[in-house]
């Protein structure tokens, strides 16, 4: 048994959903497949969570329109039935028709997760169209998980027994990325980008052969093409290297992806739904490490230095209440660095958290930033790649470690 992955760009229009359908014919044949929503429709979803959380029932309507627009255009280019489709229609507006009774989060969760339902839909649909039989799997009934919405972990026992009860015969199964259930029924997501996760958690509990991730990359390339020109084409990497760079903010794989294959050692590959039979990536056991520097650029970087106003150390009390302080304001981390009297730390500029937790700060230490800036780490650096990355950057912060330097840096245009 494989383990196929198609994320919402791969399945955006009818011509992607038949080049997928393609790809699972021809090289899926004994393999669960799991697809996330089609196109932006997660954040056309969330567009509608939020107006109608809010009550604004107009603009929810307008929502739900081009969201129904869009899938039934699918359908109808496809020449595929809508009766599954129509019936996840139902079951929104009906929900919709009641005012929210729920938290944000759990709201949340109820009406993003059908992206997923609504993807999952239309391909079976299709599949049937063309003859082919696939066994569509409801994912809210296999992967349990606790009630922490929209970012809802996974209990794996409860799920690897009901993925085994799921999955007795070969054949092509269908199923969706990123969304699972609470055992009181309550349908949960595991955060954005999650269909990778899904992905390796159907892996780990089947104990499959592999993963494969098809992506309109070639595979995983040592710098974003956004970025660099003259990217390469990273044939093998150890899951150490794969978490790392995911890590430090390689978008390629979902970070919470690698390391349920790590501990099967399934091996994961990442391919190109483009270009169907290269080989691209296989991120697995392999012996020694990658030899060629990769790169990861994260712009929009504040540096944000604090020093205690009482003139004490950086020490384990002054630390505990910083760390504290951003948990509390969910920001994350991006690189810190400490001398005897101050302490800095790099975070993304985000505008709705980043002001607030500014103001908590300065309750307990005078607060200076620099923002505007971009944070680029290398693995496996050496001094010519490190030059090579600071031309016209002033460099504010540095950080190595062996295999690893992070450098803070403003651009000087
Ligand atoms: N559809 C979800 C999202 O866009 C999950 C995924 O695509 O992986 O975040
Ligand atoms: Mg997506």
């Amino acid at each position: 048994m494989k383990v196929f992955k198609f994320g919402g760009a791969s399945v955006k229009d009818a011509a992607g959903v038949r080049n997928v359908t393609e790809i699972i014919r021809t090289q899926g044949q004994n393999a669960v497949v799991v697809i996330s929503a089609m196109g932006k429709t997660t954040n056309a979803l969330e567009d509608l969570v939020r107006t109608y959380f809010h009550q604004q029932y107009s603009n929810t309507q307008v929502h739900l329109e081009v969201i129904r627009a869009y899938h039934y255009g699918i359908l109808s280019e496809l020449g595929a039935s809508f009766n599954a489709v129509h019936q996840t229609f139902i079951q929104l507006e009906t929900y919709l028709t009641q005012s929210p009774k729920a938290s944000y989060d759990d709201t949340y969760d109820q009406i993003v997760s059908l992206g997923e339902v609504l993807s999952t839909q239309i391909i079976a649909a299709y599949f049937a169209e063309i003859g082919f039989s696939v066994e569509w799997l409801d994912a809210r009934q296999l992967i349990r998980t606790d009630s922490n919405f929209r970012e809802a972990r996974v209990d794996w026992h409860e799920t690897k027994q009901r993925i085994n009860r799921a999955v007795t015969s070969n054949g092509i199964k269908i199923t969706q990325g990123f969304i699972g259930q609470t055992s009181d029924g309550r349908t949960t997501t595991l955060g954005r980008d999650g269909s990778d996760y899904t992905a390796a958690i159907f892996a780990y509990c089947l104990n499959a052969e592999s993963v494969t991730i098809w992506k309109d990359v070639p595979g995983v390339l040592n710098a974003d093409p956004k970025w660099f020109d003259d990217t390469v084409l990273l044939n093998k990497l150890t899951y150490q290297d794969a978490i790392e760079l995911a890590y430090y903010g390689a978008t390629v794989i979902h970070p919470k992806t690698i390391k349920p294959l790590q501990n099967n050692g399934i091996p994961l590959h990442v391919r190109s739904f483009l270009k169907p039979d290269a080989p691209g990536t296989v991120i697995g056991n392999s012996e020694g490490h990658l030899l060629t520097p990769s790169f990861i650029f994260k712009i929009n970087q504040v540096l944000i230095s604090l020093h205690p106003n009482d003139f004490s150390f950086i020490a384990e009390d002054n630390l505990s209440r910083i760390f504290g302080r951003f948990a509390q304001a969910g920001v994350k981390i991006n690189l810190m660095q400490n001398t005897a009297i101050s302490f800095s730390v790099v975070v993304d500029n985000n505008p709705d958290r980043v002001p607030a937790l500014l103001t908590q700060l300065r309750q307990d230490f005078r607060v200076s930033y620099n923002d505007g800036l971009e944070l680029i780490t290398i693995r496996y650096y050496d001094q010519g790649t490190i030059d090579r990355v600071l031309m016209n950057k002033k460099l504010l912060l540095e950080q190595k470690s062996r295999y690893t330097v992070q450098l803070v840096v403003k651009d000087q245009g």
